[in-house]
């Protein structure tokens, strides 16, 4: 399945502790054969882990972002602000693009 979402998009969360919340997608993993993408959002998902001290940096417990499955979240298209499902496009230039389909916005 090809992802609608790539990196710097910024994405609703519809599942779980952070449902409604949004975020830029700051990494995205890529699924094997059975296992879905996930993506790793900004502020979304966040999980401490107590990290041994090292000497780029100090250790202690750290909090970052866990991954999301790439089905809990939406794209947010920039200029209607909803949640999307984009269409793909392609532009005279022969460009791939993404469309909103609510307001036909280009999402590149
Ligand atoms: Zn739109």
């Amino acid at each position: 399945m090809r992802l609608g979402i790539r990196k710097k998009d910024t994405v609703v969360v519809l599942t779980g502790r952070d449902r409604g919340k949004r975020g830029e997608v700051l990494r995205i993993i890529a699924g094997r054969d059975g296992t879905a993408a996930r993506v790793v959002v900004s502020k979304v998902n966040i999980v401490t882990s107590h990290e041994k001290p090292r000497q780029t940096q100090p250790g202690g417990i750290q909090k970052k972002e866990g991954s999301i499955a790439v089905s809990n979240v939406m794209l947010l298209c920039p200029k209607c602000d909803k949640a999307i499902r984009p269409k793909r496009d392609r532009l005279q230039s022969g460009e791939r693009v993404r469309l909103c389909r609510k307001c036909s916005e280009v999402i590149l």
